[in-house]
């Protein structure tokens, strides 16, 4: 979650795999692409409708869709996997990843209060 980056700028927006959507955990990513996709129609279509009526695209830009996808159950499964990789970086390498990952994802739910950082990266 750490490595999300902006997600709009004029004329384009990041969806799906490209900014890293996947849940990394469960290795799945097409529901989070589909949801991310959905979220960017529904940013992107009072824009080219209502607001504007020439439907001109050139330069859009709709920094609703990252208020949108951070209000969305997207970013909330996200939340909860944002230590999975990061935990890997750690003294006892894939064991301790595995230990952390046991603990506080599948118990705790990435209910933890702390955001781990990725190390070297
Ligand atoms: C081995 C593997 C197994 C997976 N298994 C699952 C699973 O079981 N369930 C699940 O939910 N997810 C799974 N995923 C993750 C899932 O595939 C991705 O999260 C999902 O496909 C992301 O969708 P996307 O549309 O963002 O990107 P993509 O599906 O990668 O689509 C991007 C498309 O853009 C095209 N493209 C790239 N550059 C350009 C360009 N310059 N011009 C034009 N086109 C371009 C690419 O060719 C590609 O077709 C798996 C991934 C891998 C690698």
């Amino acid at each position: 979650m750490d490595s999300i980056p902006k997600l709009t700028f004029p004329g384009g927006l990041l969806m799906g795999c490209s900014p890293g959507f996947m849940n990394v955990p469960k290795i799945k990513g097409t529901h989070t692409a589909m949801k991310s996709g959905m979220l960017a129609a529904e940013a992107i279509f009072p824009k080219i409708t209502a607001e504007n009526p020439e439907s001109e695209t050139l330069g859009l830009h709709v920094p609703e869709y990252a208020e949108n996808l951070k209000n969305s159950w997207v970013w909330k499964e996200l939340y909860a996997v944002r230590n999975i990789r990061p935990s890997f970086h750690n003294y006892f390498g894939l064991y301790g990843g595995m230990v952390y990952t046991g603990i506080f994802y599948w118990i705790c739910r990435g209910k933890e209060p702390w955001t781990l950082k990725h190390a070297g990266e």
